[in-house]
């Protein structure tokens, strides 16, 4: 038997943004390997071997789907959202980097999901309508003044910025941090908006202008987008505002707007 190994996302909650093309693999393994909580989105079944682990285990993850697949087996790697972003398909490709170069030679594909700032934009509208960037707030990885270089540069350049991976238990300062960086940076009236457990039964989805956004806001199953100078939001009679970023712009206006 000739093992596979397919790296797949799953969207951001909901069993119907999960593509067709990820649903077939997922029906066609012999082995689910990911964080726990997305292992255990995919129904058991049998004949399909669950190895769920703990967040910060992706390489030793990785080494273990490639294990798998060299020995013949069809492994699918779970990533929520889309495994390209912040997710598991680097990972895996680093371990192949790294590791035996017989891993080389295996079946490795990718398959795309629909991430997190594509579901919470879909959600208020189209503020990623015009140019856009994502950074992770995430420390574990890189070091802290790298995120706010790139928070500088970001609004320097004027565009609209998705924030993935706000706090975590380990990460309670971050977000704050980062907003008060925003403040100096981008104008007091910049919507912001926070996208919690988009498509879940527990989705909230708030749009605050960045002088009010707080960081308490947020937990590990939010998206933050913080609009451009251009992000403007359309008034709708008794609902929340369609938020959007129109698909032209002029030369972009000077850094540190505090009008
Ligand atoms: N690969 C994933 C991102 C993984 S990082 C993707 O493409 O979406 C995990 C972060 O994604 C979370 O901290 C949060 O910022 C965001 N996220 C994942 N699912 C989400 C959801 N349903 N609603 C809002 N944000 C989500």
């Amino acid at each position: 038997m000739t093992g596979s190994l397919i790296i797949v996302g799953l969207g951001p909650g909901a069993a119907r943004l999960v593509t067709p093309e990820v649903s077939e693999a997922l029906g066609a393994a012999t082995d689910l390997v990911g964080y726990g909580p997305y292992v255990a989105r995919v129904p058991e079944r049998p004949g399909l071997a669950r190895h769920g682990s703990d967040n910060r285990e992706e390489l030793d993850r990785s080494r273990l789907a490639l294990t798998l697949a060299a020995e013949g087996r069809r492994v699918v790697v779970v990533s929520s959202g889309d495994p390209g972003v912040f997710a598991m398909a680097a990972a895996v490709l680093e371990a192949i980097d790294a590791g035996d170069p017989a891993w080389r030679a295996l079946d490795v594909k990718v398959l795309p999901g629909i991430s997190a700032m594509m579901a919470a934009a879909a959600r208020v509208g189209a503020p990623l309508g015009h140019d856009f960037c994502a950074i992770n707030l995430s420390d574990n990885l890189k070091p802290w003044e790298l995120v706010e270089k790139r928070l500088r540069l970001a609004a320097e350049a004027d565009f609209v910025t998705a924030l993935y991976n706000p706090v975590s238990k380990a990460r309670p300062w971050q977000l704050g941090r980062a907003l008060e960086l925003l403040r100096t940076l981008r104008a007091p009236d910049t919507p912001v908006i926070f996208a919690t457990a988009v498509s879940e039964a527990s989705e909230r989805v708030d749009t605050v202008m960045l002088r009010d956004a707080v960081a308490e806001r947020a937990d590990m199953r939010t998206l933050v987008i913080v609009g451009s100078s251009q992000t403007r939001l359309i008034a709708r009679p008794g609902g929340a505002p369609f938020v959007y970023t129109p698909r032209s712009a002029s030369a972009a206006p000077a850094a540190g707007a505090s009008s």
